[in-house]
């Protein structure tokens, strides 16, 4: 699997760089208009419902590295519209039955799983069989074990592994990275991140079955949290302690609705977040030796704001999903960093057991130990 994908990309790195000598300029530097397809690496969507349709697809359109070669859907009326939308051939066009022949597409590089949370596992897994890479959307499974299944078929098929956690592209979001990493106020002695929305009364969305979400808002909006306060500190916590808070039970009858949780880091840190499927909020704050740092909102789509103790942060918005698949892009062609790493996926995965088995345990405090290559 290893050896084809190689020569596969090779060849396109190959091609590029033919085109952009006839045209005087580096590959990757070929203007929008010229550039071919064939310079770009096939990405396949599997799963059209709002997240592919209204960021992703229209990320695809714009992204300079990988492009929309092909859809995986359930839904055959969703097959037309896409195809004549976004120009797919039928050849490149799944459903859930047939999607394990796409070993045989060579205009697919790439599968992006966009399904609910407990589909992930399985299609994420069948595309590393089927030798393409793999980006996953969050949270990366409904288990660590899960985890550990995507992660060794993506290592034994020699394929990469990427997680769908769009924000570490995104430059509010490095900037942050950066003041955690050199310290620009100092120790940082506190962090909080809030990351929920209120559902108003859609009970039969999967994201409230948890045979489908794996769990509620801590599954959902949580997963932002614990990357906030992650990133914002640029250290992996050393223990948790969390508290679940029920204000809807006959909404919220299978899963979980708000949840608040503290964490240790080794430097001496204390976080804290909170996370609902009934309270809106989307902030990161922290406080530090010589001043303070904040995004809000810290991790919606577009725009995202932010101050510091020494003035207001502005960078030039894009979208963050095609920043994202560009860098995931880049890592497969060029070997740039993975900057969402599956490791990272699954050490959020063992937070988010540790959480539930905190609750579980009245608040008690759980130990967490992660290797360095947990990336921040
Ligand atoms: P959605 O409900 O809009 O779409 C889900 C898709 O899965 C639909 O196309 C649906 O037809 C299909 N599906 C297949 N089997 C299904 C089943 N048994 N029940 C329900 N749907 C089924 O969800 P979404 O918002 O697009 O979320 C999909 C994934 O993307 C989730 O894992 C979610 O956490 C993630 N997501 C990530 C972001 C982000 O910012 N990174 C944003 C939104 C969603």
């Amino acid at each position: 699997m290893k050896e084809i994908s190689r020569r596969n990309f090779n060849a396109k790195v190959a091609k590029g760089v033919g085109a952009a000598a006839l045209l005087g300029a580096t590959p990757w530097a070929i203007s929008k208009t010229n550039r071919n397809e064939k310079d770009k690496l096939g990405i396949a969507l599997v799963g059209l419902g709002s997240y592919s349709t209204y960021q992703l697809a229209p990320a695809l359109v714009d992204t300079k590295h990988c492009y929309l070669a092909g859809i995986v859907t359930g839904t055959p009326e969703k097959e037309k519209v896409w195809a004549s939308k976004y120009n797919i051939p039928k050849k490149n066009i799944y459903n859930y039955q047939n999607f394990d022949e796409i070993v045989n597409n060579k205009s697919i590089d790439v599968v992006y799983v966009v399904l609910p949370n407990s589909m992930h596992a399985d299609f994420c897994i069948r595309a590393a069989k089927a030798g393409k890479h793999v980006i996953c959307e969050k949270p990366m499974a409904i288990s660590v074990e899960e985890c550990d299944a995507i992660i060794n078929a993506c290592k034994e098929a020699g394929v990469k592994l990427g997680m769908g956690y769009r924000l570490h592209s995104e430059p509010y979001t490095q900037e942050i990275k950066k003041y955690a990493r050199e310290k620009t106020f100092g120790k940082i002695r506190y962090i909080s991140a809030d990351a929920g929305y209120h559902s108003g009364s859609h009970p039969q969305q999967w994201r409230l079955n948890k045979a489908l979400s794996g769990g509620g808002a801590l599954m959902n909006m949580g997963v932002y949290a614990i990357q906030s306060v992650i990133y914002g500190t640029g250290e992996n916590p050393i223990s948790v302690s969390a508290q679940e808070f029920s204000t809807r039970p006959e909404y919220f009858k299978d899963t979980d609705e708000t949840i608040t949780a503290q964490f240790e880091f080794d430097s001496g840190a204390i976080g804290n977040i909170m996370t609902s499927h009934n309270i809106s909020a989307n902030r990161l704050f922290a406080s530090c030796e010589n001043g303070w740092f904040e995004l809000d909102p810290a991790s919606t789509y577009i725009p995202l704001a932010g101050r510091t103790s020494r003035g207001t942060l502005n960078f030039p918005q894009e979208s963050q999903q095609k920043l994202q698949m560009d860098d995931f892009a880049k890592h497969i062609l060029f070997n740039t960093p993975n900057v969402a790493s599956g490791e990272m996926g699954r050490r959020d995965m063992v937070i988010v057991e540790a959480i539930y088995e905190s609750i579980a345990l009245g608040g008690r405090k759980v130990q967490l130990e992660f290797p360095p290559e947990y990336g921040f």
